[in-house]
């Protein structure tokens, strides 16, 4: 049975152009960029080419990038810092922040005793920019995090103006970019904004490789400790076949951006159109506009629950997840839909797309979907 895979916020395939590099490269490029013979030093300029094209990428300066293990670990860098550099009267955010930045700055909020005003949301997870705006006019030394794109719903946070109210207020601004690198519009010298992350393996590229984005990289102190790679920033020997298959997926994301958009907006459009046509009541928690085009949030209002849908698609063939993949596989509910659907728990499907995915494939899932809910 030949599967199919709906589950690209979760993990995207690497593509063999991605992959034929990296596979080349760890064949003929085995020096450690630290060291100063030949291997050395054609790995260092390997490394810092690869730095110069990603900062060219997102019109910055290659100083402003460092590489990491991953979004994860960008997340934790920025705000372990600052939060512990007791700048911040308080901190600003939503509930349904990832994981690794909601639980850092709970963890280090509590431990420090630092206020967090986490901001209102509607039922498709958007903020009210007059409260933030509120927020940041009656509190000064504020750190705000917010995500670009919300890996369960798709939805799109206004960070051009969250940016421009940080600017004039004088309040930092971290994002959590992932979900939108190579989808959307990300320039840092235009936004303003004091640190972006990303990770590889959610624009097809390999896992375990992110990196992090500082306007001002003399204010950040490091995670983690050790030799001097990262000039002192990050210790330890650059993943560097996968930071070179990093910027080689992002190359191709951005620069095949208007194909890959146009053929997910067909995809989500098949999909919505065939879940309306289901004779069973659902609802979308995905808002119709600003929404990534890649994740579609479905919530089915009776009936199965999502641990019994998530199975039997498995099943039959078809990957999709009920939330995000770092809490799945522990039969929690979402912390995205138990904020945004008060009350109203275990019966949401989160479908995220790929360009790479067919038409066909979107019928299939249509047809296996509604036998399912129809069993
Ligand atoms: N932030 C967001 C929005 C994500 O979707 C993910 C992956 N689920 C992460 C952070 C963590 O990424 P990584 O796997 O690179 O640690």
């Amino acid at each position: 049975m030949k599967r199919i895979y709906l589950d690209h916020s979760a993990s995207t395939p690497i593509l063999p152009e991605v992959q034929d590099l990296m596979s080349d490269l760890s064949k003929n490029l085995y020096g450690n960029p630290s060291s100063i013979h030949r291997e050395g030093v054609m790995a260092k300029n390997l490394l810092e080419e690869a730095r110069k094209s990603l900062a060219l990428l997102l019109n910055a300066s290659s100083s402003q990038f460092f590489f990491t293990s991953g979004a994860t670990e960008s997340n934790n860098i920025f705000l372990q810092s600052e939060i512990r550099s007791e700048k911040y009267s308080h901190i600003v955010t939503t509930q349904i922040e990832h994981p690794s930045v909601l639980n850092t700055i709970n963890n280090l909020a509590k431990e420090l005793k630092i206020k967090i005003d986490f901001l209102e949301l509607d039922s498709y997870g958007r903020i009210n920019i007059s409260e933030l705006q509120k927020i940041l006019n009656t509190n000064k030394n504020s750190l705000v995090s917010l995500m670009y794109v919300n890996n369960e719903l798709g939805t799109v946070h206004p960070i051009t103006e969250i940016a421009s109210l940080c600017t004039e207020s004088n309040a930092v601004f971290h994002s959590d970019t992932v979900q939108a690198l190579g989808l959307l519009d990300i320039n840092v010298n235009e936004l303003k904004i004091d640190c972006i992350i990303g990770s590889a393996h959610k624009f097809n590229g390999p896992k375990g490789v992110g990196f992090i984005y500082l306007k001002d990289p003399s204010s950040v102190k490091p995670l983690i400790f050790g030799g001097s790679q990262e000039r002192n920033f990050r210790a330890g020997t650059e993943n560097l076949v996968g930071i070179v298959g990093m910027v080689k997926a992002l190359e191709l994301a951005i620069s095949q951006k208007e194909e890959r958009l146009k053929k997910l907006h067909l995809l989500r459009d098949k999909l919505i159109a065939g879940l309306n046509s289901l004779p069973y009541p659902i609802e979308f928690n995905s808002p119709d506009t600003l929404c990534s085009p890649k994740i579609l949030n479905v919530y089915l209002k009776e009936g199965k629950s999502t641990d019994w849908l998530l199975m039997n698609l498995d099943i039959e063939g078809i990957s999709v997840s009920g939330g995000s993949a770092c809490s799945s596989g522990t039969e929690k509910t979402s912390h995205v839909i138990e904020i945004i659907r008060k009350g109203f728990l275990g019966r949401s499907v989160r479908f995220s797309l790929s360009h790479l995915n067919t038409l066909e494939e979107i019928d299939s899932t249509i047809s296996v979907f509604k036998k399912l809910l129809l069993v």
